[in-house]
């Protein structure tokens, strides 16, 4: 079973102030911007659901 994207560290920009961060792909809690707060990763049963720009993808 290969490892997805979202098993590994991602860099994300937030759409609303365009602050970079480095996230983990299966986050198991939410993760919000450090700048302006919005939700940028939501957990949902295991896979994190994205909900913003992904930037690069790091091994
Ligand atoms: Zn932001």
């Amino acid at each position: 079973m290969s490892a997805g994207p979202r098993s590994r560290f991602l860099k994300v920009k937030c759409v609303d102030c365009e602050n970079e961060m480095i996230v983990f792909g299966s986050a198991s809690t939410v993760v919000r911007c450090s700048v302006c707060g919005r939700t940028l990763v939501e957990p949902t049963g295991g896979k994190a659901d994205i909900k913003t720009t992904i930037v690069e993808v790091l091994e």
